[in-house]
Formats: C-alpha cells, structure tokens, sequence
C-alpha cells in the first residue's frame, strides 16, 4: 500500500497498535480551559506514551510493517528527537537495530533519550535536512531502511489511529487543533476524522519562526524556510522539496493554519503547567495557546492533541516562573 493512506490503512494501523504493541491508548480528559471560555475543550493525552510523544504510533506501525529481510537490515531515521525516541524503542520490541541522526539543535534531555534506549545516536549538523543528509549517507552505505519522521504512508497511517480514537470518544466532536511541522500528524488525523465525519474541522497550529507546512501551503508548493530555535523545538525543520505525501494531504484536508508567536508559545506552556498542571513542551501547548490569543475560537466541543511531554525541565521551570528564555539571539518575555 505504499501510496496510499485511507481510512482502510489506518484501521489497519490501530489493529497493529493493539494492547501488547507497547503504544498506549491515550485518555481524552477535559481541560481548565473550558471554563475560562464557556466551550469544552479536551485535551488527548499523547503526552503519556512511553516515549513520551505521539510519533511511537507511526514508528511503530512502519516498524511491525517490514518484511523480515528489511528488518535484519535495520533502520535509520532523522528527528528532532521524537521520532528517534519511538524509532529506538519500537526496533527494541522488535529486536532489531537502530540508528538514529540528530542535528545540533536538538536538546540535550532528547539525545540522552534516544542513547538510553541502546540505539545509535549519529550528532550530524546544524539543522533538520544536514541531519537528513547523515541518514541518506548511512542508508546507501550500510543499506539501513530509512524511516522518515512523516512522509511515509505507514508513519501517516499509525498517526491517524488518533482520529479514530477522538470520535470513538467523542462523536460530537467538532474541531480539533493539531501542532503542524512535517504534517503527519495533522494529515493522520484528518484522513480519519474527515473520512468518518467530514464536518469536523482541523485547523493546524505552527509557529512563526520556520513554519515550512505554512509557508509551503502559501506558496502551492514545498518550499524551504530557514530552522531557528523556538520554544516548539519538535515542530522545526523542513517538509522536504520532495515531498510524497504530507504536503498534498495537508493541502487537501486542512481547514485553516494558525501561527503562534515565542511569546504566545510560552504563555501556553505556561497555562499547560498551571492549570492544566501537564508537564508537556512547548510543541505541545500550541492548542491551548491558539485559543488563549483568540486566533482560534472554540465553537463546540474542541480536542487539543497534547503531542508530548519531552521538554527541557530547565526551560519549563523558567518558564514557570515568569522569567525570560533564552533561544540563541532572541529572548522570550512573560507577558502575563
Ligand atoms: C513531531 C512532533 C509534532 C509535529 O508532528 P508532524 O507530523 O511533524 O507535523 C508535534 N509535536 C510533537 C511533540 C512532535 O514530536
């Protein structure tokens, strides 16, 4: 089925991801924030998977989908540190070998992550697409199979399992704000969401510096942006000129995009931490902070997917303070 991601694949994918797959099937819990905006909002929890991100579902569904032969070979993947988390820990499960690229920008508390779980961890330039490079290098030198973080059917497939999950839960749903970056996630969930309800609108929620989805939308075709550092580390890096799958999904299925500035990111992982009282990073709290700015208005009932929980403490604390961050030449004020 490589072309092609439908609701047919996706089913397929949560039949993979069933008890014993190790990927947890997340909690839809209401959120603090219903009350301060007279609508109910939930959040999905993808925050508690082991690897403390959403992406073990797609890792994991591309890794049980290799034929034996693909999987003695082993595989390598690039990531801003999510991706590589749940490649390494679902090759463990399967037994088989992993090799992980990392660039410069990643935090520290992600590699250290990635090495605990016994993959090989490769530090390899300063953006998303040098780390890329790395991972192409191995794959034809070592004939490793290349597992992309979202442009690949079986990687949409498994994110999807997420729609079929929020409307089991909730059949009135009526939004849900998905955090954008190569798109996976949002194209997953709307496949799914869209295919069972098409009413339900999905608007994708990135931020200002280096929104390569947004500015590939803009522009009718992937186009490259520059990575900068920002709060919302998981959501850097590019869509690739290339693009197979994402791109065209996203396209076709989005209803709206949302930009955040730093200072709106922080002001959500600030709400996040203190009212929600979640522990989750800042590519997390951009649902929360879309509705807290007003750029989105919640109209029934709301479904904010919580991606992950894989944040500096350093940083979050800081920010739980009040207190300025850093993110190389820029600092981020609170404003509250
Ligand atoms: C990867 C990631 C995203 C974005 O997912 P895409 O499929 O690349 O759009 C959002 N949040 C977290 C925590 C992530 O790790």
């Amino acid at each position: 089925m490589d072309g092609m991601v439908d609701l047919s694949a996706i089913r397929e994918a949560a039949r993979r991801l069933g008890p014993k797959s190790g990927v947890l099937r997340s909690p839809l819990i209401p959120a603090a924030l219903s009350r301060k905006l007279g609508a109910e909002v939930l959040l999905k929890l993808e925050s508690l998977q082991p690897t403390g991100a959403f992406k073990l579902r797609g890792a994991t569904n591309a890794i049980a989908s290799l034929s034996a032969e693909e999987a003695r070979r082993g595989v390598v993947c690039c990531s801003t540190g999510n991706h590589g988390r749940a490649v390494a820990h679902a090759a463990g499960v399967r037994g088989i070998p992993a090799t992980v690229c990392l660039s410069s920008l990643v935090p520290q508390v992600k590699v250290e992550a990635v090495t605990a779980l016994s993959a090989r961890v490769v530090r390899h330039g300063q953006s998303q697409d040098e780390a890329q490079v790395m991972a192409d290098r191995l794959a034809a030198e070592e004939g490793l199979v290349q597992l992309p973080p979202f442009d690949h059917p079986q990687v949409i497939a498994g994110q999807g399992t997420i729609g079929l999950e929020l409307l089991e839960d909730r059949p009135d749903l009526d939004t849900v704000l998905v955090p954008l970056s190569g798109g996976g996630l949002l194209a997953g969930i709307a496949v799914a969401v869209k295919s069972l309800k098409p009413s339900v609108r999905v608007i994708g929620i990135s931020m200002e510096r280096g929104a390569a989805m947004a500015a590939s939308l803009a522009a009718g075709r992937p186009v490259e942006v520059e990575e900068l550092p920002t709060l919302a580390d998981s959501l850097g890096g590019g869509i690739g000129l290339a693009n197979r799958h994402t791109f065209a999904l996203c396209r076709d299925l989005v209803d709206e995009v949302i930009l955040l500035d730093e200072a709106e990111i922080y002001q959500g992982m600030r709400w996040m931490l203190l009212q929600e009282r979640r522990v989750v990073e800042g590519a997390a709290a951009v649902g929360v902070a879309a509705l807290l700015t007003g750029k989105v208005r919640a109209r029934g009932p709301t479904a904010l997917i919580v991606s992950g929980e894989n944040v500096d403490m350093t940083q979050l604390l800081t920010v739980a303070h009040g207190a300025p961050v850093k993110l190389g030449d820029i600092t981020v004020e609170n404003r509250t």
